[in-house]
């Protein structure tokens, strides 16, 4: 059976958050778990606006350790282990006694347990840090515990220069595979791309050559139902011999759907050889600074003498110091794993998030540079917005 799957946008903000844009966080759900990605400060918040649940999450992922992607990670911790939350009362006691599983670059982890340590902090879970360490990171050695904390593993990178993340509980047991590449920012910076297990091919197909077999096969082969053939052939994906002697093949398992979510950058290149989809369901890339309208009138206004209007490249160029990307950067890279849907998200603050024509006025113009540049792909390219769901489709 093919899960639902889906991702909410909680927060679609970069540096400083602003009224309509909460610093980044982005939640998959998946098979009714939520893994969250990165989780900036008021998190809890935005949670609390959405229809999801934070008791459900299973997983953290954290791109890097700027504090727009984690400083809302100890009060979350706290409220989402609240066994007394409300929104937590319909975990079982075996969910409650697994451990939350956070992963991320250094230090994550001794930030984390220095947060929740100084600040009194106990969590009606357990919870263990596994770092993805750089080259020359510090390995934490998992002394001096938090009372709720669980030793979590130290991932190296591996000889492809890939950090290949240990999953545990019910990700191992389903057959997810994540993975993450360092890319470029200002910091160390990761980029994870999520693969779901295979799901059981359609049967359709099936269905009338078994209804043209389903005499022979009550005769021959004893069965009350030949319809049941169906199942077998998903659970055991083995071939089924007819009674004339013709091969029943399992249809072709259908490949899970690969999610590429990344942190901050200016360049993610090393991402692409971990994308092993020939055509990846969705990219979520950061565009942090674009070059539309709003900016001519701002570089207007903060005119130095003499004025020249900004071009294209004076915004790549500037974005790129700071270790960011602009739509038409984030679509190159669409354009490079040959993903399906682009996402563009972590947006300046002085890009909206709201429903004023303007502010919408100036995402459409953000959308259109990153559609101009990925193949005017119109239907394909989507700017993030607080609280937008995004529901990622089944389409082999
Ligand atoms: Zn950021
Ligand atoms: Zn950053």
């Amino acid at each position: 059976m093919v899960v639902a799957l889906d991702i909410t946008f909680l927060g679609t903000g970069s540096a400083q958050p602003s009224a309509t844009r909460n610093h980044q966080a982005i939640a998959l759900r998946t098979d009714g778990e939520i893994w969250l990605f990165d989780c900036g400060e008021a998190t809890q918040h935005q949670f609390q606006k959405s229809k999801l649940k934070m008791g459900k999450i299973t997983r953290i992922f954290i791109t890097h350790m700027h504090g727009d992607h984690c400083f809302g990670l100890a009060p979350l911790l706290c409220s989402m282990t609240d066994n007394l939350n409300p929104a937590n009362q319909n975990n079982s006691q075996d969910e409650q006694r697994i451990p939350i599983d956070i992963y991320g670059p250094s230090p994550l982890r001794s930030w984390l347990r220095t947060t929740l340590t100084s600040t009194y902090s106990n969590l009606g879970r357990p919870y263990r840090v596994h770092e993805l360490l750089f080259k020359d990171d510090p390995v934490d050695q998992n002394l001096s515990l938090h009372n709720n904390e669980l030793p979590g593993e130290n991932i190296h990178l591996n000889s492809d220069h890939v950090f290949a993340l240990p999953l545990f509980h019910s990700a191992l047991e389903k057959g997810y595979r994540v993975q993450a590449a360092p890319i470029l920012h200002s910091i160390s910076s990761l980029g994870y791309v999520i693969t779901e297990p295979d799901s059981p091919g359609k049967l359709n197909a099936l269905i009338p050559i078994i209804k043209k077999h389903a005499a022979a096969l009550k005769e021959q082969h004893h069965l009350s139902n030949p319809m049941t053939l169906l199942g077998d052939l998903q659970r055991t994906n083995q071939p089924y011999t007819l009674p004339d002697g013709t091969q029943l093949l399992p249809p072709p398992r259908r490949p899970g759907r690969q999610i590429v979510i990344l942190g901050d950058t200016y360049d993610p290149s090393a991402v692409a050889k971990i994308v092993t989809s020939e055509n990846p369901a969705v990219l979520v890339h950061e565009a942090t600074n674009a070059l539309t309208k709003l900016d001519f009138m701002i570089e207007k206004q903060n005119k130095r003498t003499p004025y020249s209007p900004p071009t294209f490249e004076d915004v790549e160029k500037r974005a790129k110091e700071h270790g960011h990307s602009t739509p038409q950067m984030a679509a190159a890279f669409a354009k490079r794993i040959n993903c399906q849907k682009l996402i563009l998200t972590h947006f300046s603050a002085r890009y909206r998030g709201d429903d004023s024509p303007e502010a919408k006025e100036v995402m459409e113009e953000i959308r259109n540079l990153a559609v101009a540049a990925f193949d005017n792909r119109d239907q394909d390219v989507f700017c993030a917005r607080d609280l937008w769901t995004f529901d990622v489709k089944m389409t082999s």
